[in-house]
């Protein structure tokens, strides 16, 4: 059977890629290896900028709606900076890329369960191997998350990720999300609501016994500890690790390694990659890569910027907390909303930064000054 594409995935990336194609005029075939709906660990943060980027009918899929932060420190000191507007939803992953798949069939593509296993280039197109089956197209759309297949085939390796653990219980936190820092040494912990329920997670680069720092977290806040999940989250530090893909294998989402190196959101980016892509085969169908290239270069930026942020937040996490409080957390909530983006708010976040950390070390002098008095100890 021949296609002019197959997406491999039905995530959002897949999804997206497929919606576009289909609407576009293109017979897509998207190979799913899960029966749909499937499970996905995530907190399902949708940011307010990605409404723009769902086809219509999501409204019903919103669990709740989050107008609030809070950003806590360690959990011994907490604050919270509240907007008038909806700046993230939650939804629930199974039911939300059940949807967006649906929508994509609806527009024409069609849908096969079963694994992808390879591919090989015969002649001008793409054989693609599954366990349902063989089939050709001339464009194959790997869209298949951290663990790609796609991806591996064209040699690449995944370099930087976030480890995480998320598990779902009993709470309730209804608009707000809170956001911990302090606890591990390149991330950070969250208590999402998630319908009645929340979601209770963390995430680091580093080497920390996550569920131990879990486990604790949830006991000293009372909240009923369930064993949570695993899942690594990969971001780009450079362009470069921005994998795209070759001649007429493109990647997109989590396969492409997508996601924004301060909080791992990834759905945004997915969405925005899956129709980028889609535009970049039917503006330059024989170098889609080379158009798909130019036209990422905004989504390049978000993350690389976003990168930039993150590793002075996480390096120096005290001040980025005491810092939440009368710049970041309003500034980020501009970014959510998409009124600004990360290099809008990166540079001036610079100069902030810089008087919080005068701030902080001035403290910490006539701290250790007093304590030399008074016979205390000071600490930074
Ligand atoms: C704990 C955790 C919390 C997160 N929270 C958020 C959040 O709140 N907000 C946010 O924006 N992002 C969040 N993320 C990131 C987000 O989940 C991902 O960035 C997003 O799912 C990427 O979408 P995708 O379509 O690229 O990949 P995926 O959603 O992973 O979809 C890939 C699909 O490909 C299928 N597949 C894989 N291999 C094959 C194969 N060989 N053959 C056929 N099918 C295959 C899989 O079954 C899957 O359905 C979180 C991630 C984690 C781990």
């Amino acid at each position: 059977m021949l296609y002019d594409a197959v997406v491999v995935g039905g995530g959002p990336a897949g999804a997206s890629t497929a919606y576009h194609l289909s609407k576009s005029g293109l017979r897509v075939l998207i190979v799913e290896k899960e029966k749909l709906p499937r499970f996905k660990l995530c907190a399902g943060c949708l940011s307010a900028r990605t409404l723009r980027l769902l086809p219509e009918g999501y409204k019903g899929l919103i669990l709740n709606t989050i107008n609030s932060g809070k950003l806590g420190y360690r959990g011994l000191q907490e604050y919270e900076v509240e907007v008038n507007r909806e700046v993230a939803y939650i939804v629930d992953r199974s039911e939300f890329d059940h949807f967006l798949v649906q929508k994509a069939l609806e527009v024409g593509a069609e849908l096969l369960i079963g694994e992808f296993i390879g591919f090989e280039k015969e002649g001008n197109q793409y054989k693609v191997y599954t366990s349902r089956g063989n089939f050709y197209t001339d464009y194959l759309i790997g869209a298949d998350g951290f663990h790609s297949k796609t991806a591996e085939l064209l040699g690449y390796k995944k370099r930087k990720f976030f480890r995480s653990l998320e598990l779902f219980t009993e709470g309730s936190l209804r608009d707000k999300v809170l956001i911990e820092v302090g606890w591990v040494s390149r991330g950070y912990l969250w208590v999402f609501p998630h319908g009645d329920g929340i979601s209770l997670g963390i995430a680091t680069t580093g080497r920390e016994n996550l569920l131990e720092i879990l486990r604790d977290y949830a006991l000293s806040k009372n909240i009923n500890f369930k064993h949570p999940k695993g899942w690594h989250i990969p971001f780009p530090e450079g362009k470069k690790d921005i994998q795209i893909g070759k001649e007429r294998v493109l990647l997109a989402g989590d396969s492409a390694n997508m996601t924004d190196p301060l909080l791992g959101e990834g759905i945004y980016y997915a969405l925005w990659a899956g129709k980028i892509l889609a535009k970049a085969i039917i503006q330059n169908p024989s170098e889609p890569t080379k158009a798909y290239e130019l036209m990422l270069k905004p989504l390049a930026e978000e993350l690389i910027y976003a990168g930039k942020i993150a590793r002075i937040a996480y390096r120096f996490q005290r001040v980025a907390f005491k810092m939440g409080k009368d710049y970041a957390l309003r500034n980020f909530y501009r970014v959510l909303t998409g009124d600004k983006t990360y290099k809008d708010i990166y540079w001036k976040g610079w100069l902030e930064f810089l008087k919080h950390l005068t701030r902080e070390k001035i403290e910490y002098i006539l701290k250790r000054h007093e304590g030399r008095h008074s016979g205390v100890n000071a600490e930074f």
